[in-house]
């Protein structure tokens, strides 16, 4: 995409000085329905077609040169001209953003979205309604109900009458809708230490009280999270928000599987106990961010039931497999959280910004709840009083839509294609010496790395030494960085811990994420084959480095 071709069209401003009018300009901005909204319409909706047809991820401009774009700090005293400023806004930030929904885009959680909620989204906006309270937000907080009532029912599938009795009763709250999975987590185990650390006959409550006088009372020590290693990094925002401090989040080992190691899990539940440590909730993982791994949720919840803990899910990006009648299974145990964190704006395939956690117990975010006098009233439906976030979009348009358009059937099929195009990949690359699959894919989410030729043999002897490893990691995070700077295809990478190379030894992985619908197996090949490319230029010229030195 060029800039002559993001030239968009003029606009008839000229109706007002902007330098001398300001009045009837600003109110200009205003007014319904004007010429200059139709233009503005038909331009970027132009650029939004060319950069959603682009297959390539990104322009090979790189960040620092970036930069001087972007470094004015100063406020204009005019207003600038329309085009202008559209120029600068097509030419600079759009032309030069990644193109997530390229079906060569997989390495991350973010990808295509349905056709839909584009034009949804401006209807969102066209309302600017306020869902913190139903003084701006009639229908759409009844709206927003019905569709986290529908998710409840996908996770915890109570009966029809449980569902008309708490649906769209005030005093209920099946889920909150947050702004995405961080915030998810985080009003999940504020509900969780609000309800531990609860009021009595003769004590406030740690929400009044605060966390001292809570633990004092109850006589702990100190109050802890526990979870895998591999928890999102959101727990970290949790625990310090909380109160309890980083030390105060347990992280146990994962298995090779990536799965918490469920008797060390006991183990520290049951020393937690004996040690006088409240345990604010256990937390279990279905998709991890870095490879897809899953708890094993049952064995994880009959151990909060054991030891009367609150019990959170974290299916962020792992719930939709709940749609999967050949997926489902391996979420077995879910339904016994007492909250399950999932994004929208991952795989339910919807516009950024957009999380939920859902709540098997509708009246436990009453321990969160909080009142003002000009909203957020006693016994009103203002959905502001139990949650995190004030003022907020009624994006919950698009999840409401979402399940209405594309279906359980619909959704299964996203789940089950992108759990078998990731066989796929991770077949090519077990036949592939060039590459080396560090874990078998439990979803959609493939880890493996590049093996540069002279350790192929000694890779396949199972005979590389710790130095060789560290070698490979930088190789590499070198062929990433190319990969994504030449921007015609791209994967992610992490650094992962459980492989069979052996606990505790950090493995530089590449990380394959498979969730757009467009991508095909040979767009698979295709990324797959670029990498190869730039290993073999990097090979060379790693190689003449080392004959001149
Ligand atoms: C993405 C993710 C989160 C965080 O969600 P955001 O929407 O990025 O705030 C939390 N947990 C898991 C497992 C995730 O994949």
């Amino acid at each position: 995409m060029s800039v002559e071709q993001t030239e968009p069209q003029s606009f008839n401003l000229s109706e007002f000085d902007v330098s001398t009018d300001i009045k009837a300009y600003v109110h200009s901005l205003f007014s319904v329905s004007v010429h200059e909204e139709k233009a503005m319409e038909q331009s970027i909706s132009e650029i939004s077609q060319d950069f959603l047809s682009a297959r390539y991820t990104s322009t090979n401009a790189g960040l620092t040169s970036l930069t001087s774009s972007f470094i004015d700090s100063q406020i204009p005293l005019k207003p600038l001209e329309l085009d202008h400023y559209l120029k600068f806004l097509y030419g600079t930030v759009v032309n030069h953003s990644n193109h997530t929904s390229s079906p060569r885009f997989i390495g991350h959680m973010t990808s295509a979205l349905p056709y839909f909620v584009r034009p949804l989204a401006k209807l969102i906006v066209a309302m600017n309604q306020n869902v913190v309270k139903t003084e701006t937000a009639k229908t759409l907080t009844l709206h927003e109900r019905q569709a986290l009532g529908m998710m409840h029912r996908l996770v915890y599938g109570f009966s029809e009458s449980f569902y008309q009795q708490h649906i769209q009763e005030n005093g209920s709250t099946l889920g909150i809708v947050t702004s995405g999975g961080t915030s998810a987590n985080i009003s999940a185990l504020w509900c969780a230490r609000n309800s531990v650390l609860g009021a009595t006959e003769e004590f406030a409550g740690v929400e009044k009280s605060g966390l001292a006088a809570a633990l004092k009372f109850y006589d702990y020590d100190r109050a802890v999270i526990i979870g895998s290693s591999l928890m999102h990094y959101s727990f970290d925002k949790a625990a310090d928000l909380l109160g309890i401090g980083a030390q105060g989040l347990i992280r146990i080992p994962a298995d090779h599987q990536n799965r918490i190691e469920l008797q060390t899990l006991r183990q520290t539940v049951a020393e937690c106990r004996r040690r006088n440590i409240c345990i604010i909730a256990i937390v279990g993982i279905a998709g991890t961010t870095d490879s897809g791994g899953i708890d094993s949720l049952k064995e994880i919840a009959d151990i909060a039931q054991a030891a009367n803990t609150h019990f959170h899910v974290d299916a962020a990006w792992g719930g939709p497999l709940l749609f999967s009648k050949q997926h489902a299974k391996k979420l077995v145990g879910i339904a016994q959280a007492d909250s399950v964190t999932i994004d929208g704006h991952k795989q339910l395939y919807l516009p950024m910004g957009l999380g939920m956690v859902l709540l098997q117990n509708p009246h436990l975010a009453n321990v969160i709840q909080k009142r003002a006098t000009y909203t957020a009233r006693d016994g009103s439906g203002d959905l502001g009083r139990r949650s995190l976030e004030g003022s907020r979009p009624a994006s919950a348009l698009c999840l409401h839509a979402g399940l209405n358009l594309i279906g359980v059937e619909g959704y299964e099929v996203l789940v089950d294609e992108g759990v078998r195009k990731t066989q796929y990949m991770a077949n090519h690359i077990l036949s592939h010496p060039e590459f080396e699959l560090l874990a078998e894919p439990e979803m959609n989410i493939l880890l493996y790395r590049y093996l540069p030729s002279r350790w192929r043999s000694l890779a396949a002897l199972g005979k590389l030494t710790q130095a060789d490893n560290n070698a490979i990691n930088l190789f590499n995070q070198q062929l990433q960085k190319f990969q994504r700077q030449i921007g015609q295809t791209f994967i992610s990478r992490t650094v992962t811990k459980t492989t069979a190379y052996g606990k505790g030894l950090a493995i530089t992985a590449l990380r394959a994420v498979i969730a757009n619908p467009c991508t095909t197996e040979s767009d698979i090949e295709d990324v797959l084959n670029d990498q190869i490319q730039i290993a073999l230029e990097l090979e060379q010229s790693l190689l003449k480095e080392q004959s001149a030195s």
